[in-house]
């Protein structure tokens, strides 16, 4: 990518935000528009010691149960969007869901993340019931929550029963974008109190975007990276945009993979102490993809627990991968991808290390 932002410009820039100073407008436009392959090198590295500083080379997996495709919502770029009458739906039952955990477990997954469509049938009082079974046989694991926007008094519900995690993508912080990707039932602004609900509840929260979303911007990415800087999340879900062909951006162009894994180390940069995954979408678009993104700043896999006979209807995006190093059964094949490029994969919660708890 030719452009014209000087070395010194670029420079200045990239050292104000490696010294964890807040960057004003022009400064990150100078980030986002300066990139190319030897600027996008020297950040991955930076982003790299940081993340090996705070946790070393470890990569945390998550076990990723997807338990309903079911949606009311209508999001334009979703493959299971309620208006795709082609998606064929399914549901697990609570005893599948457990065995999906059980059989996790024995893999070494400690953190479990029941990621769904906004699917009424899983009202809260059924969440709730969920959650504590897996709280009650596992103990020892995490309990992330990816189930989208709902009101506070549920949020507060779901933790009491024992969720530590909300995994809630804000996808984009810049109204006019956001009102070209959601239909006008959903708004930018109930999305962020849902994500400051979460922090102040005291969710472990993730926040997160797609790279290349139609309507993105240089703006609207310094929307969505002012916006972290406020919000302080202490997960960021970055995958690049792939279209589904059922969707009404099923012409769109997909995102980049090299402007994803620049914007995974300026995260990096921006918090040093998140946990960042190197997302399927990733992994989908290449196939080192997830493994670069690593080398990028991101220290977090989330492998597809769910059974078999479901995975390929949890279609979000074309072409999502959901065989080889996607199904747990292949963590091995993760262990020895991951290994090679120096890093392991660990039998750990792997929780958010704060500023004060660094060592
Ligand atoms: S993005 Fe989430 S809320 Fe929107 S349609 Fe898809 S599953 Fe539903």
């Amino acid at each position: 990518m030719e452009n014209k932002i000087s070395e010194e410009e670029f420079q200045v820039c990239f050292q104000e935000l490696s010294s964890g100073r807040h960057l004003n407008r022009n400064q990150w436009r100078t980030l986002l528009e300066g990139r190319n392959s030897e600027r996008a090198e020297l950040l991955a590295q930076k982003a790299s010691e940081l993340r090996d500083r705070i946790y070393g080379k470890k990569i945390f997996i998550r076990g990723l149960i997807e338990f309903t495709n079911y949606c009311k919502n209508d999001c334009y770029y979703c493959g299971i969007r309620k208006s795709n009458k082609n998606a064929s739906r399914y549901r697990l039952t609570e005893d599948q869901i457990l065995n999906c955990c059980r059989a996790g477990y024995e893999l070494g997954f400690r953190t479990f993340v029941l990621q769904g469509g906004e699917d009424p049938y899983f009202n809260d009082e059924r969440i709730v019931r969920i959650v504590g079974k897996i709280r009650k046989e596992f103990p020892d694991c995490a309990i992330t929550l990816s189930i989208g926007e709902k009101e506070r008094a549920s949020y507060q519900l779901f933790k009491k029963a024992g969720a530590d995690r909300y995994l809630l993508r804000h996808e984009t912080a810049n109204e006019a974008h956001y009102r070209k990707l959601h239909p006008k039932e959903l708004s930018l602004a109930h999305r962020i109190q849902c994500l400051e609900d979460l922090k102040s509840l005291g969710y472990q929260t993730g926040a997160g975007i797609m790279v290349g979303s139609p309507g993105q911007t240089t703006e609207t990415l310094m929307d969505d990276l002012e916006f972290l800087e406020k919000l302080q999340p202490e997960m960021v879900g970055i995958g690049p945009f792939i279209p589904h062909h059922d969707t009404p951006f099923r012409e769109k162009k997909q995102g980049e993979l090299e402007q994803t894994l620049y914007l995974l180390s300026l995260v990096r940069l921006l918090l040093p102490n998140v946990l960042l995954p190197a997302t399927t979408a990733l992994g989908t678009i290449d196939p080192r993809g997830r493994e670069r993104g690593v080398l990028a700043g991101a220290n977090v896999v989330m492998p597809n627990l769910s059974p078999e006979n479901v995975r390929e209807k949890y279609l979000l995006y074309d072409n999502k991968i959901h065989t080889g190093k996607e199904a747990a059964e292949c963590l091995d094949a993760l262990r020895a991808s991951m290994g090679e490029i120096g890093y392991e994969v660990v039998v750990d919660r792997g929780d958010y290390i704060s500023k004060t708890e660094e060592v």
